[in-house]
């Protein structure tokens, strides 16, 4: 047998590792028949022979999971959440129990065991519960008895009296897996699914998409949380935090795959797995300068056009946001380095006087700078489905009666430009909330980002399942959106993309801005109520919504420090003649809302990474008239 256990007399945690211990997980369509079941246990077997240790977490067969949710859907409008628990943990029960035996009938001993039998404790949340421990003393029995442990993934057991059956949330195997191999100190996870590896997008959506051999934990944390369901987003934070080694293969050959790559070690203690502190820095960058273009026309090409002129004077752009349209026309909106700002002001003046005329487009494009402002930011995995968490930075910024101007979101990461003399107050406040230490590094000081070898884009997201809302005329003073996002992270629904309009309008005397975002489709119908309801406690205007859309995002680290990398995407958005309706971007992303309709066209292979470098695509203002 493969494992050994190794002794530390001195360090409590470290009592038992067990050597060549490797965590395999294999997700539904890789289990989605008996026979499949059956190659599963093969391999398994072989993995075993080859002198490991092994516990396999596997998800429902197939579709189940799918066909539960249905089932409950027609017994029910609004089943609750309990009992959706109760039966989607069924499905995986059936699988672990199907694999246990196809491994006992190749003489491979084998034991399945549900969340609750390993304990995988959780936090009482049905439906959506983060993972706080993991008793691995039955497990290590078990192993130590030379079986293969099969472990149903997606589920877990509260950390109450009762003992509540809970799950993940969609697509939680792939968390269980690295939950078990952070709490086992496995060497590595495997994760086992229907396609190569992480590919630069979904092979089933743009054929042509490149498989790569590794990826980063940042990046992957990224991409998954803008739609490449190949993992689950709190997986790779988990495998970042505890520095999980990961690996996604093709079940189907014995191809390497990718490797999600994290530098991290593994912390001493393992409390709290995901409940850690979400917010790993506050960076602050008082070195910015914003420039707006008002009043350009809501049409394919514009923003390709504006950063195509930035791109070729080598001017490097930070942060990006266009929000929703007024009228036939937008407002677009960016900060540049304080030293290139009048450059950059140059530049879309220049190209805000070649657009389309004034008659046409209501009023003439404006160019509105301010030399000096700085960035705050929030960023860590953790901010992944815990809504409160930008909230509280609105909260604690708007206390303090810091007005903000800009805000543009990614799921990992909360970016507000904010007058420039508001820096340290901003920053400190920031720092104590969350529990952190001020850190001016960022992606930008990396080494990773320094290294040219890296791809400028690493992969494409398409997240089909989002809407689009918008609250217009939320007057212009601090606090605002810290009212707005803490009721809605009352209610527990995540946003993402919010943007500010940059466009001001007077009401009633009062400066006003539009504040737009994206949710969850499903989350909609809760949202725009409670957005109603919150407009009129404030005196905003209308609530719109639009769940026609489709976000695209781009994402790589290698896009640091290299200008023009938001300008190809929009051209490759411009050639397909797709209109950008909104704008948001971090600093290793670039997120575009569009037409639902045309999703599936933005993904096409000029986006990808396999096109880039030879040459711009360009589109010329004119061309735009
Ligand atoms: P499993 O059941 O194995 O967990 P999933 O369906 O959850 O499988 O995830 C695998 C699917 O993820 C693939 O079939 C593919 O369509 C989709 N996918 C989306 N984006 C990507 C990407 N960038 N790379 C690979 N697969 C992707
Ligand atoms: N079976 C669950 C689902 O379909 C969990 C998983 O497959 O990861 O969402
Ligand atoms: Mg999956």
């Amino acid at each position: 047998m493969g494992w050994r256990l190794l002794v530390h007399p001195f360090n409590s945690q470290q009592d038992l590792t067990i050597m060549g211990l490797i965590v395999q997980k294999f997700g539904g369509t890789s289990v989605g028949s008996v026979e499949r079941i059956q190659a599963v246990a093969q391999r398994v077997k072989q993995t075993v022979e080859q002198g490991n240790t092994v516990v396999v977490v596997v998800s429902a067969m197939g579709k189940t999971t799918d066909t539960l949710v249905q089932l409950a859907q027609e017994v029910s409008s609004n089943p609750c959440r309990r009992e959706m628990d109760m039966l989607l943990s069924t499905g995986e029960q059936v699988s672990i129990s199907l694999l246990s035996m196809a491994l006992q009938e190749l003489g491979q001993p084998a034991i399945s065991l549900t969340g609750v039998q390993v304990g995988i404790v959780t936090e009482p949340e049905h439906t959506r519960a983060r993972i706080l421990d993991i008793a691995t003393d039955r497990l290590e029995r078990h192993l130590q008895e030379g079986k293969v442990v099969v472990v149903a993934g997606f589920q877990g057991t509260s950390n109450t009296a009762d003992l509540e059956v809970t799950t993940l949330g969609r697509g939680g195997s792939d968390t269980s897996a690295v939950a078990l191999a952070a709490a086992l100190r496995a060497e590595k996870c495997e994760i086992y699914t229907d396609v190569a590896g992480v590919l630069t997008t979904d092979p089933r959506l743009v054929p042509e998409a490149q498989l790569m051999d590794e990826i980063t934990c940042e990046e992957m944390l990224e991409l998954a949380s803008l739609g490449a369901n190949v993992l689950h987003p709190r997986a790779v934070e988990i495998a970042r935090n505890y520095g999980v080694q990961m690996v996604v293969r093709s079940s189907w050959t014995d191809e390497p795959g990718t490797r999600v790559v994290s530098t991290r070690t593994q912390p001493e203690v393992l409390k709290d797995l995901e409940l850690s502190r979400p917010v790993d820095a506050v960076h602050c960058d008082r070195t910015q300068a914003k420039v707006a273009l008002l009043h350009v026309a809501d049409r394919p090409g514009v923003a390709a056009g504006l950063f195509g002129e930035l791109a070729h004077q080598r001017l490097d752009v930070d942060l990006i946001v266009q929000s929703i349209h007024e009228g036939n026309s937008n407002d677009i909106a960016f900060t540049v380095a304080q030293g290139c700002c009048n450059l950059a002001a140059a530049v879309a003046t220049a190209f805000g006087s070649m657009l389309p005329q004034p008659e046409q487009f209501g009023a003439t494009p404006e160019v509105l700078v301010e030399p000096q402002v700085a960035k705050v930011s929030i960023v860590g995995a953790g901010i992944i489905g815990r809504p409160q968490i930008a909230a509280q930075m609105f909260q604690t910024l708007g206390d303090l009666g810091i007005n903000l101007q800009m805000i543009s979101t990614s799921e990992v990461n909360v970016s507000c430009t904010i007058a420039a003399s508001e820096c340290d107050r901003a920053t400190a406040a920031l720092c104590e909330v969350f529990g952190v230490t001020q850190s001016s590094t960022s992606f930008k000081d990396s080494t990773l980002a320094s290294d040219h070898q890296i791809p400028s884009v690493r992969g494409v997201a398409l997240d089909l399942a989002q809407a689009q809302l918008a609250i217009r005329n939320v007057s212009d003073r601090p606090g605002m959106a810290a009212y707005i996002f803490q009721a809605l992270a009352k209610q527990n629904i995540s946003v993402d993309m919010i943007i500010q309009s940059q466009r001001s309008r007077p009401v009633a005397g009062m400066i006003t801005r539009d504040i737009a975002f994206t949710v969850a489709a499903m989350d909609l119908a809760v949202a725009q109520a409670l957005l109603q309801e919150v407009s009129a406690q404030l005196g905003c205007g209308e609530v719109t919504s639009n769940s026609a859309i489709a976000k695209v995002s781009i994402v790589g680290i290698g896009m640091l420090g290299q200008p023009g990398v938001a300008a190809h995407m929009f051209a490759a958005l411009a050639q397909q003649q797709i209109n950008i309706q909104m704008i948001a971007t971090s600093e290793i992303r670039v997120s575009c809302v569009v037409a639902e309709t045309e999703g599936v066209t933005a993904l096409q292979p000029s986006m990808l990474p396999l096109g880039w470098g030879n040459g711009w695509i360009n589109v010329q203002p004119h061309s735009l008239q």
